[in-house]
């Protein structure tokens, strides 16, 4: 049985300050929780203020980011050398990035590549815009991203991918439990053509778009959602918290 898993995107939100006090409202709450795996995901500045914190709890931590070359003349960029050993998990490709930072599935893949040689764990994001939604396109969007995303990539064992569709994030208007799981389901069976039944069957994947905690039961209790990324609902304490509980509850029925 996988265990499912509960990631907070903050995106760029909270002060060092900020970040200190929503860490410190959910640390206990959620390290009492052990059925699935919690992580939080802060901006760059805060990941070490954070880990400080949560030293010792159950809880894990995320980057938002990296980039693929390990040092050197990269102004701006954070390497996964510098990564490595503060945190275990990293979104790469999230939508912002493809949309804002241009990321593209070959620049996508490198990071992928670059956060397994350095045992980060990638938390890959894939999924179709509203007019790709609308055009019944959704399947063949995501598939491209995903075997794009991971070209080149051998070893895909630590790899989690979270269904993100486009039209979800942010806008309150998520998918339907059934919709997201049809669309796992589709992900898990291309991860194993590519990478064969065993790893595909292991493999956590999330739902993310407009996740709260009047919702994720509705998504968690699907056969091929192994949990969320959750991004405006993960800088409310007590939703989080709620999500959170939600999905452990859910998960001993399932
Ligand atoms: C996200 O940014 O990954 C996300 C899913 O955002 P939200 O939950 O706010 O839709």
């Amino acid at each position: 049985m996988r265990t499912p898993i509960i990631a907070g995107n903050w995106k760029m939100n909270t002060t060092i300050s900020e970040a200190r006090t929503l860490v410190n409202d959910i640390k206990k709450e959620l390290d009492a929780i052990d059925n699935l795996e919690k992580i939080i995901c802060p901006p760059y500045i805060s990941l070490s203020p954070v880990l400080e914190i949560i030293r010792g709890t159950s809880i894990k931590l995320g980057a938002q980011n990296l980039y693929f070359e390990e040092k050197g003349a990269f102004t701006g960029e954070i390497s996964p050398l510098m990564l490595a050993g503060v945190c275990e998990y990293v979104i790469i490709g999230h939508y912002e990035r493809r949309q804002y930072f241009q990321e593209t599935g070959d620049i996508i893949s490198k990071k992928v590549i670059a956060a397994i040689k350095h045992n980060i764990k990638p938390i890959l994001c894939v999924g179709e815009n509203s007019k790709d939604y609308e055009n019944r396109k959704t399947r063949e969007i995501v598939t491209r991203q995903i075997e794009s995303s991971l070209t080149g990539v051998e070893d895909a064992g630590t790899l989690t991918v979270a269904y993100e569709p486009v039209w979800a994030i942010g806008t309150g208007r998520a998918a339907t439990g059934n919709q997201a799981n049809e669309t796992i389901a589709m992900i898990r069976s291309v991860i194993s053509q590519k990478y064969g039944a065993k790893i595909a069957e292991d493999m956590r994947m999330l739902y993310g778009g407009s996740v709260t905690a009047g919702n994720i039961a509705e998504f968690v209790s699907q056969p091929d959602i192994d949990g969320a990324l959750v991004g405006g609902a993960s800088l409310k304490a007590k939703e989080f918290i709620g999500i959170v509980k939600l999905t452990s509850s859910t998960r001993i029925l399932k």
